[in-house]
């Protein structure tokens, strides 16, 4: 059965990487959740979408320039008046639910992979009991390296429109390979039968991201791969039911 990972907690559904997205998708039927992490300047390791506190919250900053303290003074857009809360804090919310975590190991300002990162989210997940229930993402190839190097989690490379269009699928596919990584995704609106064909003729696994309409959740209930991310978890059950149904 496809798998469905609900996006930073529900985006379109509980706001934007808030808490009360993330303890509502430990309730649901589901199958994972997706949530990106960065540093703080003191240490911490927060959970957030973007690497600035400005877009989504009434606070501004860089959250690695930031102290844990003030990160969780911001206020998220669309919460019900919620803060960020760290890795560790997210841990404790799905240590009795049966979602698992897929961590997305997010770039700085500017799109460059934070130093030292990887591991400490390793560890840390490790010091929680959760590594070993989580699969792991991001868009950088040098994220996915370091991935390879401090875990035998399973990772998946998130390729971006731009890639896939400028390198095409075969080059993507190759790339993959030469890395050693296992699974690929990419945006809903850019998978098709074909492309998907040629994913798994060269061994790997295949996903898709950013499937929030009913249209695009069915393209990917259709299609058959293997997981998708979603703002709207709660749909994409009920669409997932009634697919299945409608098979039985
Ligand atoms: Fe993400």
């Amino acid at each position: 059965m496809t798998r469905i990972a609900s996006h930073r907690g529900g985006t379109l559904e509980f706001g934007d990487s808030t808490p009360t997205g993330f303890r509502a998708t430990s309730r649901l039927p589901l199958d994972e959740v997706e949530f990106d992490v960065h540093p703080t300047a003191d240490g911490a390791i927060m959970v957030h979408h973007d690497p600035t506190l400005d877009r989504t919250t009434d606070t501004k900053g860089e959250i690695r320039q930031l102290a844990e303290a003030e990160v969780r003074a911001a206020r998220i857009d669309y919460s019900r008046g919620e803060s960020p809360i760290s890795l560790a804090e997210l841990c404790a919310i799905y240590a009795t639910s049966d979602v698992d975590f897929r961590c997305e190991i997010k770039p700085g300002v500017g799109g460059r992979a934070y130093d030292d990162f990887v591991p400490r989210v390793v560890a840390e997940l490790d010091r929680h009991g959760m590594l070993e229930r989580t699969v792991f993402s991001s868009f950088l190839i040098r994220s996915m390296d370091e991935l390879g190097r401090a875990t035998t989690r399973p990772r998946l490379w998130l390729v971006s429109p731009p890639v896939l269009i400028q390198l095409g699928i075969h080059a993507v596919v190759e790339l993959a390979r030469a890395h050693g990584i296992p699974e690929i995704g990419v945006n809903i609106d850019h998978a098709d039968r074909a492309l998907m064909e040629i994913v798994a003729g060269a061994g790997l696994e295949f996903g898709c991201w950013a499937a929030h309409d009913s249209a695009q959740i069915t393209k990917a209930l259709t299609l058959g791969v293997k997981v998708f991310t979603t703002d709207r978890p709660s749909l994409a059950i009920d669409l997932r039911n009634d697919f299945h149904g409608g098979m039985a």
